[in-house]
């Protein structure tokens, strides 16, 4: 089922949220600081050209609004619903406030997806984040949600203080389990103005940097991928509060997703090249949209792969390939004695 959906997005930063994540500046992180309202929703709805696939309430959690806050958005967006112009409603949530009169509600009003802040799957980690629910909360939550018949995106961070790669990577198989319809991995960026700045001031929070980001959803998005889960979103999107230095620290990063993409075909390019049989020239192919991918940031993943095997030449050309693989097309040369699989160090 494809996700490549065309979504109107309305914010209603914080709204609804009793607590304090370390990390959430919804205001910035939406580059919104006021919640819309359901006159706004109208106009908002009326103005649009053409239809779209989805009105979705993004930044705020939504079903713990009171219930007549909640069906004011809905009913202003119901007309709407009706003449066609939306064909479905969307809400992101906390996974403790699903309770069953908001989702009947939401059914009736013609909702069809809910994304649910389920950030970790640790409780230690949820604990010292301030998110004031557990990862069994979430579990249930998914469980519910699918009862009711809503499609099911679940959002996860990397880097919560606390947390660890292997704990991030636990997290991703946990949610996987849950059978998500789509995820959306956000690494932690250290947003001013929040508990989590204060923190990394002092010194008690390390910063998920940048580079720990690529790592480790390097290996999240072949982990969620290979279960058939797409990876809908990596890494905030860019807004420009956060581009003029709302965003402190952190793995905040507007071609996040690209650098990971190129990280995973780095360690294709580098598996196949340690079964040998690439002389001192190489020529790789992979498929016409993901060569600057394979070839990375500067050349990045070229030179990498290069001094690593040891090769005078490596190039790419595209090829007739599904998208994801790498392939060797050509060899030329003699391969040296030393180059090798043997050679297996980090990439700096
Ligand atoms: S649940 Fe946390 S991240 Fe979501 S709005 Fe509330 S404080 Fe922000």
């Amino acid at each position: 089922m494809s996700l490549a959906r065309r979504i109107l997005p309305l914010f209603i930063p914080h709204l609804g949220c009793g607590h304090n994540c370390v990390f959430c500046s919804q205001r910035s992180i939406s580059g919104h600081t006021e919640p819309v309202t359901p006159a706004s929703v109208a106009e908002a709805l009326a103005s649009l050209s053409r239809p779209v696939d989805e009105l979705a309430f993004y930044g705020g959690s939504f079903t713990a609004l009171p219930l007549s806050a909640q069906e004011g958005y809905l009913s202003a967006a119901a007309p709407f619903l009706q003449k066609g112009v939306i064909r479905a409603i969307r809400v992101s949530t906390r996974p403790d406030a699903v309770s069953v009169p908001a989702l009947e509600q939401l059914r009736r009003y013609g909702a069809e997806t809910v994304e649910l802040g389920a950030q970790s799957m640790d409780d230690a980690v949820l604990r010292v984040s301030g998110r004031g629910h557990s990862a069994e909360d979430t579990a249930q939550a998914a469980a519910r949600l699918r009862r009711f018949g809503f499609r099911v995106i679940l959002q996860m961070m990397t880097g919560l203080p606390g947390s660890s790669p292997e704990r991030d990577f636990r997290t991703g198989e946990a949610l996987a389990a849950l059978r998500p319809d789509g995820v959306r991995i956000y690494p932690t960026v250290i947003l001013r103005d929040t508990p989590l700045y204060d923190l990394w001031r002092r010194g008690e929070y390390r910063e998920h940097t940048v580079s720990d980001a690529v790592e480790i959803c390097a290996r999240l998005l072949p982990l969620f991928e290979s279960k058939g889960i797409p990876v809908i979103r990596l890494g905030l999107n860019p807004t420009d509060a956060l581009s003029a230095g709302q965003a402190a620290g952190g793995a905040y990063d507007p071609a996040l997703g690209e650098k990971v993409r190129s990280r995973i075909y780095l360690e294709k390019a580098r598996a196949l090249l340690r079964r040998g049989g690439y002389g001192a020239c190489a020529v790789l192919g992979v498929c016409k949209s993901d060569v600057s991918q394979l070839i990375g940031q500067r050349r990045c993943n070229l030179e990498a792969l290069r001094t690593e095997f040891h090769l005078e030449r490596l190039s790419v050309r595209p090829a007739e390939l599904p998208r994801g693989e790498v392939a060797l097309l050509e060899a030329k040369g003699t391969a040296r004695e030393d180059r090798s699989d043997r050679n297996t160090r980090p990439l700096p």
